[in-house]
């Protein structure tokens, strides 16, 4: 029997809001509580990533697939480092929809992150049509093998996942604790596949309205190893009990 190591995470996506005083008064609430146990991340927009405290952990919401150069708008993985960012999310539903990242561009972007020493928190997640006509698992294979067929699996274990189902997203319909932990389940199967290891250590977050009253009940599936959290990522209070619920598991 192999033995999981997986540290619980919890990941706050600001999106296009925050500002100095919720950087100040995120990080005294968080810092008050004993959360030793997993690791907290804020991924707030780009301008305010180098305001944070050296102890905060940071994530961009985005990387540009390129070096540097005539790439207006666009931000390198060395500009993220050089701002103390560790983590980048690639492939959130938001910039497949508004900014038409494909598969193939949000594989690029996860590659160019993993050889930048950063660790992509690589989304994937179907809108609901796609559950209601069926199409679920054959959806969610094509956006992992996307990135599998750029990466290989073994890069997988310097990355984390998080499934996000579109419809939950911003929407307060959260997916129920089963649905996530049959989502959940499927993708460390369809990894154990090429390797049981990288699969069974694999983090695997779950993003989609959750709130500190429903944490709990989504992070004790046994394949649920924390959140991605967008509105409540705004809310101190919330975050820091959704935090709770995640260092629980460690
Ligand atoms: C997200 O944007 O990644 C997200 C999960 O948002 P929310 O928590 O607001 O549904």
């Amino acid at each position: 029997m192999q033995v999981t190591t997986r540290r619980p995470m919890v990941a706050g996506n600001w999106k296009m809001n925050g500002d100095t005083s919720l950087i100040k008064t995120m990080q005294s609430t968080l810092a008050q509580a004993d959360l030793s146990n997993m690791d907290w991340v804020i991924c707030p927009p780009m301008p305010l990533l180098g305001l944070f405290d050296k102890s905060t952990k940071l994530g961009s919401q985005n990387v540009s697939q390129f070096d540097s150069g005539a790439h207006t708008g666009e931000t390198s993985t060395s500009l993220l480092k050089e701002v103390g960012c560790q983590y980048v999310i690639i492939g959130h539903s938001e910039r497949r929809q508004d900014n038409h990242e494909s598969d193939q561009l949000i594989a690029e972007k996860v590659k160019k992150t993993l050889d930048a020493g950063l660790t992509p928190i690589f989304c994937f997640g179907e809108p609901e049509s796609v559950r209601d006509d069926g199409s679920l698992f054959e959806y969610l294979s094509a956006q992992l093998d996307a990135v599998l067929e750029v990466i290989g699996i073994s890069a997988f274990a310097d990355l984390v996942m998080a499934y996000e189902p579109i419809w939950a997203i911003g929407t307060g319909k959260t997916a129920s604790p089963e649905q996530a932990q049959e989502v959940h389940a499927f993708v460390r199967d369809y990894l154990a596949k090429q390797d049981a290891n990288i699969a069974q250590q694999q983090v695997i977050l779950y993003g989609g309205s959750v709130k500190g009253s429903n944490a709990d009940e989504l992070f004790s599936q046994p394949d649920v190893d924390g959140g991605l959290i967008g509105g409540a990522s705004l809310k101190p209070d919330d975050f820091l009990s959704i935090c709770l619920a995640a260092n629980k598991l460690g």
